[in-house]
């Protein structure tokens, strides 16, 4: 049975927490704390998190719905604030006799020395979530929003953050890390040296380790190497696979805008490219999308706000529930989106004073691509926009 982690993402709503130097705690906790879901999620954890959005639940709401959860592990997520000399990390336990899944974390967070300019430790304290919750529960306060040095690294280490989060919850839970880019092993996946897939009087041997099983094939004119799916994976001059190369679906992203005096009105979806959203004179304002798979997540930046709102992602599009971006009747000037499958890549594009702008190209993260984003953010509202999934 899969392990499940509740992740608390603190404040929200009506409580931004702690604000400093440009920043709320409850946005920075809500970008590190989807990144570690997204994180937890790869290694097969259930997750359930407290907030996805920038709403609020209280207390009492939060730990009823981990101990209601089963969560076999409970890290809550905050940034500190004090007078503006006070900076560094620091991980809090009820009291030390449930410490482990503090110190995993903490161990985690401290092991990237580029997360912290002081090591706080490990401390308890009688706080809510570590005391009301029935499993073990570690509360993280990543770095000082109140200084204005660690509120640099809240502003730029977020993902370093979940990643080291994350880590502390899995090696707790008893789960080894996987980097992202490393395929996961298939269990009791096995390498066999053939002529042809069909060909299983042929069999020079089979290997758990690729490698070996290729060196092996390299002895033997007229074999292949297959994986356990009868995929050809090396070949010394056996016979090639008959099996076309899987293609990879076609993922179909569906958008739509709302409009400057439109109010939270929207226009029609649109899916892919048939046709943009928007109308090419008024000011976008809010945006939605969700893709016929997997998840897109998306934000915008207000005029003249200078910063981006909360990230927002797609949800449960099957069930028709969506969630959006932006403020009614408040133009943004910049949008970014991102696209979580491997393989894939969300392409877009805005319209400002009459004309397409260059198209953005991003995977999983805000930074590929031309810009980064589409618009122009300088105060020039977007009017149109176009977007869609393709393979990478
Ligand atoms: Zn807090």
């Amino acid at each position: 049975m899969s392990k499940k982690a509740f992740v608390d993402l603190g404040h929200g709503g009506n409580d931004p927490g702690a604000c400093g130097n440009g920043l709320r705690e409850s946005d920075i906790v809500l970008a590190v704390g989807l990144r570690v879901k997204y994180h937890l999620l790869r290694h097969d954890v259930e997750v359930m998190l407290s907030r996805e959005s920038d709403k609020t639940v209280s207390l009492a709401e939060r730990t009823n719905m981990a101990n209601r959860f089963g969560a076999d592990a409970l890290a809550s997520i905050h940034c500190n604030a004090a007078i503006e000399t006070a900076y560094g990390i620091e991980t809090y336990c009820y009291t030390f006799k449930y410490r482990v899944l503090a110190d995993k974390v903490h161990g985690k967070l401290v092991e990237n020395k580029s997360l912290y300019y002081a090591n706080r430790g490990v401390k308890e304290a009688d706080f809510h979530m570590l005391r009301e919750s029935n499993m073990d529960a570690a509360l993280v306060e990543m770095a000082f929003i109140s200084n204005a040095r660690d509120a640099q690294l809240l502003r730029n280490m977020q993902e370093e953050y979940a990643i080291a989060i994350a880590q502390g919850i899995l090696d707790y839970l008893g789960i080894a890390w996987i980097n992202e880019n490393e395929s996961k092993p298939e269990n009791n996946e096995l390498y066999r040296v053939r002529k042809s897939w069909g060909d299983a009087a042929s069999q020079k041997g089979a290997y758990s380790i690729k490698e070996n099983a290729i060196a092996e094939c390299k002895n033997h004119n007229g074999y292949n190497v297959y994986d356990s799916k009868g995929n050809c994976v090396y070949s010394n001059g056996g016979s090639q696979p008959s099996q076309p190369t899987p293609t990879k679906e076609k993922i179909d992203l569906f958008s739509r805008v709302a409009v400057k005096g439109r109010g939270s009105k929207y226009y029609d979806w649109v899916k892919n490219l048939t046709d943009y959203t928007g109308d090419k004179k008024n000011p976008c304002c809010l945006f939605m999308a969700y893709p016929s798979k997997g998840e897109v997540r998306f934000r915008v930046s207000p005029i003249s706000e200078g910063r981006y709102y909360s990230e927002v992602q797609n949800y449960y599009s099957s069930k028709g529930i969506y969630d959006e971006a932006g403020l009614p009747n408040v133009p943004f000037d910049k949008i970014q989106m991102r696209f979580d499958l491997p393989g894939y890549k969300i392409r877009y594009r805005a319209m400002c004073n009459g004309c397409w702008l260059d198209w953005v190209e991003n995977g999983n993260s805000y930074m590929e691509g031309h810009n980064g984003y589409a618009g122009l953010g300088d105060g020039t509202p977007i009017t149109a926009i176009e977007c869609e999934i393709v393979t990478r």
